[in-house]
């Protein structure tokens, strides 16, 4: 459950409230219990952007071996 964040303008206390992101944007009461509170930006981060899953597995290039080959290292004669 995401964890929001709201300050109290009556008081100016910042509290954090657990609650569904249903909710996020109904009215807290501060621990105060004021009601003019306002949602702050949350950091946390939002797991579930529709469509976007798995991060890219593409293998990074092979670094390229100076010379190429076995000459130039001695094994060639
Ligand atoms: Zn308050």
């Amino acid at each position: 459950m995401p964890r929001y964040e709201y300050r109290c303008r009556s008081c100016g206390t910042t509290f954090e409230l657990n609650r569904p992101m249903a909710e996020s944007s109904a009215p807290a009461s501060c621990p105060e219990g004021h009601d003019d509170t306002v949602k702050l930006l949350s950091t946390v981060a939002v797991t579930g952007t529709a469509g976007s899953s798995g991060a890219s597995a593409a293998a990074p290039p092979r670094p390229q071996g100076g010379g190429g080959g076995c000459c130039g290292g001695g094994c060639c004669g």
